[in-house]
């Protein structure tokens, strides 16, 4: 599907499932997502007249196709035109959006066949499609899809014609969902990366929690469903500013939501958020939104090798994240100035975090190299995606995750602190499957820019990138981890 199919077809949906053939939008004829058909009409095409058709004749013409007769006796030609009409396949259209995101299409049908008001298709992915095409009973079709969603337990992208997803959002925001819905307007459809992210995003979460379910044989008691149902709030805001900074029309304070959500996010994970730091009152002087402590395993036993940590963090909301402007860098050095002169944490190491949803090319080598100069000992910096943020919130807010976590490693903080220092993230004892890892990693034959960006990026010993699969290789080492069994048979009997 190029765009010019993709815009014509939000266009066609906003007007119904069947169009006249002088409302086609042109890049849709001859497509699979539309069925021709040349009928003659039900009722008399006489102004005025609204009586049902009762005979016509096929007309062997260029122009006219048939003549016909109303119940009233009036009688008309019909142009091929007029008889025309274009209507909306469903179960092709669904296998092409499925095609057109890298999905393997299944099956495809109509909801509500006599007055279709979405298309539904799931495919063999797991991920479910539905496609709005009702105008009218809007708000009560996105419920139903949303409830289905939720009592399936399955990833669902709502695909809708209209061209912003805040109407979606605005009703998703009572339901516990989390990231188990994706809301897109169609005309989204055409950023592809970024929709595949987002289904990518919604699969993992689920993925994640079923691993972890299967290996305490938990799936069997109906547990899963329960424990996976929890309002999710932080994980379904993160996948809608994730949507809707796609949407240029709709930047709705999309910052301070991010800066919100983040908040939120990291005090889930049990990060000491400092308020000396942030908050409204600060706003306009350069200090930065939102610092936090790291969490600090408090066991007395335990040999208190590791510095306290204090991190310093911008949630960026915009596109790909804009290390390059001048202003963002004075900016910047500016809050690592003003945390340096608080001599309360003159002992603790800083991390500086960037919370972003993609980098600009290799744009974060440039920046912290830039701003290194800065930095005091003992301070790092981290890039932060999103969606491992999202999968660390995930993995805090599901108990029976939680408690894998907990049993794997000691404590659930000893688990986040080596994403925010890269001393700990890259010992290849403690942690042999992520501690060389690089966010191109994925790229099967990476290119000459590529590898060169993985030696300048092993290189540098304070930068640290963390993506949602590393988060993922750490899960499944925890969860995968020989010798858990005992412990977890113990910790039962208790
Ligand atoms: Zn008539």
């Amino acid at each position: 599907m190029n765009e010019e199919t993709i815009e014509a077809l939000a266009e066609f949906l906003n007007c119904g499932v069947s169009v006249s053939s002088a409302d086609i939008p042109e890049p849709l004829i001859g497509t699979e997502c539309v069925e021709k058909r040349v009928e003659p009409p039900i009722r008399c095409p006489g102004s005025g007249c609204n009586a049902d058709v009762h005979r016509y004749f096929d007309v062997d013409s260029e122009d006219v196709a048939y003549d016909v007769i109303c119940k009233n006796g009036c009688e008309h030609e019909v142009t091929l035109e007029e008889a025309t009409s274009y209507r909306f396949q469903p179960a092709p259209t669904l296998a092409m959006i499925a095609f057109h995101l890298g999905l393997t299409p299944g099956e495809g049908e109509w909801v509500d066949e006599q007055l279709p008001r979405y298309a539904e298709g799931t495919t063999d992915d797991g991920i479910n499609l539905c496609l709005i095409v009702d105008p009218h009973k809007y708000g009560d079709t996105i419920r139903d899809i949303l409830f289905d969603a939720v009592d399936r337990h399955r990833p669902t992208a709502l695909i809708t014609p209209h061209e912003s997803a805040e109407e979606v959002i605005e009703i998703a925001e009572s339901y516990p969902l989390g990231s188990l819905v994706t809301p897109l307007p169609v005309e989204l459809l055409s950023e592809r990366d970024a929709v595949e992210e987002l289904i990518a995003a919604s699969r993992d979460a689920l993925e994640m929690e079923e691993l972890v379910f299967d290996q305490r044989g938990l799936n069997d008691e109906g547990l899963a469903r329960k424990l996976s149902q929890r309002p999710r709030l932080i994980e379904a805001q993160l996948t809608y500013i994730r949507v809707l900074r796609e949407d240029p029309t709709n930047q709705y304070h999309l910052g301070e939501q991010m800066e919100t959500v983040c908040k939120a996010a990291f005090m889930t994970l049990d990060c000491r958020l400092l308020p000396e730091f942030g908050g409204t009152e600060s706003r306009g002087t350069r200090i930065p939104d939102l610092a936090f402590q790291l969490p600090y395993h408090s066991d007395e036993e335990k040999p208190r090798e590791l510095p306290e940590t204090l991190a310093i963090v911008d949630a960026k909301s915009g596109s790909d994240a804009d290390f390059e402007n001048e202003d963002i860098i004075g900016k910047h050095r500016e809050y690592i100035r003003y945390a340096k002169e608080q001599e309360v944490y003159n002992s603790y190491d800083l991390t500086h975090v960037f919370v972003v949803f993609d980098i600009d090319r290799y744009n974060e080598i440039d920046w912290f190299d830039g701003i290194k100069s800065v930095y005091r000992k003992n301070t790092g910096m981290v890039v932060l995606y999103a969606d491992a943020l999202l999968l660390l919130v995930r993995a805090a807010q599901s108990p029976a995750v939680r408690n894998q976590v907990n049993l794997g490693e000691g404590a659930f903080e000893d688990f986040i602190r080596p994403f925010f220092q890269k001393r700990l993230f890259t010992d290849e004892d403690a942690y042999p499957h992520v501690a060389t890892m690089t966010r191109f990693d994925h790229v099967n034959e990476p290119t000459e820019r590529q590898e060169e960006y993985k030696r300048d990026y092993l290189r540098r010993r304070g930068l640290l990138v963390v993506t949602a699969e590393m988060v993922r290789r750490r899960l499944g080492d925890i969860v995968d981890q020989e010798g858990i069994e005992p412990v977890l048979s113990q910790y039962d009997n208790r």
